[in-house]
């Protein structure tokens, strides 16, 4: 399995990250994308990508913390191109595979909606003057983030959408733009309404995700995420396509190295 959007870098795997870590090898997983949501946390991913074979690595500026890209007003801060330049920087490792996690939160608002719809912009950018896929966080935001990026410029490498929760026409946004769906723990939850879009997508469309330490799948709600759990999103995924688990995961994984070209990993 591979693991398309973890946080390792978290404070929260500090008193046995190893040992975790050493569970979801034995589960099974072979490949983590650690993403960054901030400059410390895309420079954490990208060492842990150098010190890790299994390991790939993202960076770019959540939409959470999108004031440090733009003000109120939507205009660029004067430090945006000195914050660009270090994510630019990160991005000469070839372990470096997109950028991201980047996109609109409308749930949370931490950020002024004009501040993030400039971040967003900066970085869609920036991840054509690379030629890297992203990693889009949209949360309450989907058509606002969809229209957006048709207006400004869809990406041309194609991308992730994070912890989908979008509907049925951003499938098929995803679909025709060459977009994969990221399924996680919410789709093992009683109350989601995934199952008719993940089956709406197709597998050849959907990678998986922990979000660790983030989002754990039933049985483990309440309780810190981590890889070793994907298994259970893997089986439910499998259960609501209609698909053996093994078909499910090596689907998935060919098109995560569709999307990644393998990045730097040792095969
Ligand atoms: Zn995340």
């Amino acid at each position: 399995m591979i693991d398309s959007h973890v946080h390792w870098n978290r404070r929260e795997f500090n008193e046995d990250r190893d040992e975790t870590l050493k569970r979801a090898r034995q589960a099974g997983v072979k490949t983590f994308l650690n993403v960054g949501f901030d400059l410390q946390s895309s420079a954490e991913s990208l060492a842990l990508a150098q010190t890790h074979n299994d390991f790939l690595a993202s960076a770019g500026i959540h939409p959470h913390d999108a004031i440090l890209l733009a003000d109120a007003e939507g205009n660029p801060q004067p430090e945006a191109p000195v914050v660009l330049d270090k994510i630019r920087y990160l991005a000469k490792d070839p372990n470096l595979v997109a950028i991201g996690e980047i996109g609109l939160d409308f749930f949370r608002d931490l950020s002024p909606r004009l501040a993030q719809f400039t971040a967003l912009k900066l970085q869609l950018e920036l991840a054509e003057e690379l030629s890297l896929p992203v990693v889009f966080h949209i949360r309450d935001a989907w058509q606002e983030t969809l229209d957006f990026v048709n207006k400004v410029g869809v990406p041309s490498k194609g991308g992730i959408l994070h912890a989908f929760s979008g509907d049925e026409s951003s499938v098929q946004w995803a679909k025709n733009h060459g977009f994969l769906l990221g399924i996680g723990g919410p789709v093992t939850y009683k109350n989601s309404n995934l199952d008719t879009l993940v089956v709406s997508a197709g597998v050849e469309n959907l990678v998986l995700e922990t979000d660790a330490p983030w989002l754990p799948p039933v049985p483990f709600r309440g309780k810190r995420n981590e890889s070793a759990f994907l298994i259970h999103t893997l089986e439910k995924t499998a259960d609501v396509l209609g698909l053996s688990p093994e078909d499910v995961d090596k689907q998935t994984t060919a098109n995560f190295l569709g999307l990644f070209g393998g990045g730097s990993l040792d095969s």
